[in-house]
């Protein structure tokens, strides 16, 4: 199969072939058919990394963000750190380098000014942060699309930011996409994972 057939613009397949990402990985090719399809349904994704699952899940976010409101706020993605968010962040901006009016902001311990808030279509930040700047109404969701949430066993588990990631999708519009991915699923992150993402596609490579 081809990037091409998935229906990506040609924008992002042009970002594709700057990075020569030639043809889908293997968890692209299972995971981003039925994430980009409409409507839109709520997916579990495990994968290694290395298999290419930021490039997956940046994909289906690019694809889903209307790039006519660069400043509204349409696609949300959570990770356990601020390090990986950042990387997370550099990977959305290189796969969609040639979308016009792109901007993706981080939303991590200091990196948005007070009384500024959130100016950007893509926002990537660690919960806590997260939470805080929803509740000060410096981050408007309610036009959001997508919620990707990486290392969803880090994320989801109720004895370490589970509670905050849960927080987080309670702020979010009802029909928000909820797209989870990690490297492992032990029993009970996988029990929460179903509750959370609920009627989720479930792919394990
Ligand atoms: P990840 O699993 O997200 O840590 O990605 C692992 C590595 O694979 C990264 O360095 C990506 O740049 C690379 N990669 C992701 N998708 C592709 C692809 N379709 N073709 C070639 N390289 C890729």
């Amino acid at each position: 199969s081809s990037f091409e057939e998935l229906g990506l613009s040609k924008e992002i397949l042009d970002g594709l072939l700057a990075m020569n990402f030639k043809k889908p990985s293997k968890i692209q090719e299972k995971a981003l058919p039925l994430m980009i399809r409409d409507p839109p349904r709520n997916m579990i994704a495990q994968s290694q990394s290395g298999t290419g699952k930021t490039a997956a899940f940046v994909l289906t976010v690019l694809s889903r963000v209307d790039f006519k409101k660069p400043e509204q706020p349409q696609a949300l993605l959570l990770a356990p750190s601020r390090e990986l968010a950042r990387q997370i962040q550099q990977v959305i901006k290189t796969i969609g380098r040639f979308c016009n009016n792109l901007i993706v902001e981080a939303a991590i311990p200091g990196s948005i000014p007070r009384g500024t808030g959130v100016r950007a279509s893509i926002v990537v930040g660690t919960p806590g942060t997260v939470v805080d700047l929803i509740r000060r109404r410096q981050f408007d969701v309610s036009q959001l699309k997508v919620l990707v949430i990486d290392e969803a066993d880090n994320m989801l588990d109720q004895q370490g930011m589970g509670e905050q990631s849960l927080r987080v999708k309670n702020m979010l519009p009802k029909d928000t996409q909820i797209l989870l991915f990690s490297a492992t699923f032990p029993d009970n992150v996988m029990n929460y994972a179903r509750r959370f993402a609920d009627n989720a596609n479930e792919i394990k490579l």
